[in-house]
């Protein structure tokens, strides 16, 4: 038993996951050197396999730059039974990196659309935040991105996105101020230009 326990524990490493990745030497160089700058000595035993693993991690963040996030959004659906009120996808949890700093920038996004005729997926607007948040981001960037894409594929009659985050860079160092949360919201057709529909989505969102 005591075995079986010992070499599940040597098989089972949540860190080792994508392993297959090859990393070029001069990625771990960067990150030793990284390591070596932030005071440690990237020698030691404890970080000998770290810059591949930060290498391959960045490259799970930073996925998004190979997908074009519209194509989640191709295949729609036009017998909607007369749907024309708004379609709204509330609170999903994401994570993206600030690109002033890498540092993770945790929230969620609540995203929505008046639909013309056609709908998508209701699991492929989490697909397309996630799209462009697994990139390099300033969270306003984020916002309109993914407000724009929704817009140019669909061509719905309005579309509001509202995301709330948390800033690493912001808890973790400079003002150190923990807990404070940005908001951030684009707007598009009727839901900028008609107030009834602004109120309407941003009380669905529980903005109101
Ligand atoms: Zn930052």
């Amino acid at each position: 038993m005591e075995t079986a326990l010992n070499s599940m524990s040597h098989d089972f490493d949540p860190c080792d996951e994508g392993a297959k990745l090859t990393v070029p030497d001069e990625v771990q160089d960067a990150i030793r050197t990284l390591i070596r700058w932030s005071g440690d000595n990237p020698e030691r035993e404890g970080l000998t396999d770290t810059p591949a693993r930060v290498a391959r991690a960045w490259r799970e963040y930073c996925a998004g730059y190979d997908e074009d996030p519209g194509h989640h959004l191709e295949r729609t659906f036009s017998e909607v039974a007369g749907y024309d009120e708004v379609v709204l996808l509330r609170d999903i949890p994401f994570q993206s990196h600030c690109e002033h700093h890498l540092a993770p920038i945790t929230g969620t996004a609540s995203i929505a659309y008046l639909p013309r005729n056609r709908v998508v997926g209701i699991s492929k607007l989490a697909r397309v935040l996630h799209g462009f948040a697994r990139r390099l981001q300033i969270q306003e960037r984020l916002t309109s991105e993914v407000a724009q894409c929704i817009w140019t594929n669909l061509q719905p009659h309005g579309v509001a996105v509202v995301i709330e985050a948390h800033h690493g860079c912001m808890t973790g160092r400079g003002v150190r101020t923990p807990g404070v949360g940005m908001i951030t919201s684009r707007l598009l057709g009727c839901f900028l230009d008609n107030p009834c529909s602004r109120k309407e989505v941003l009380a669905l969102m529980g903005r109101g």
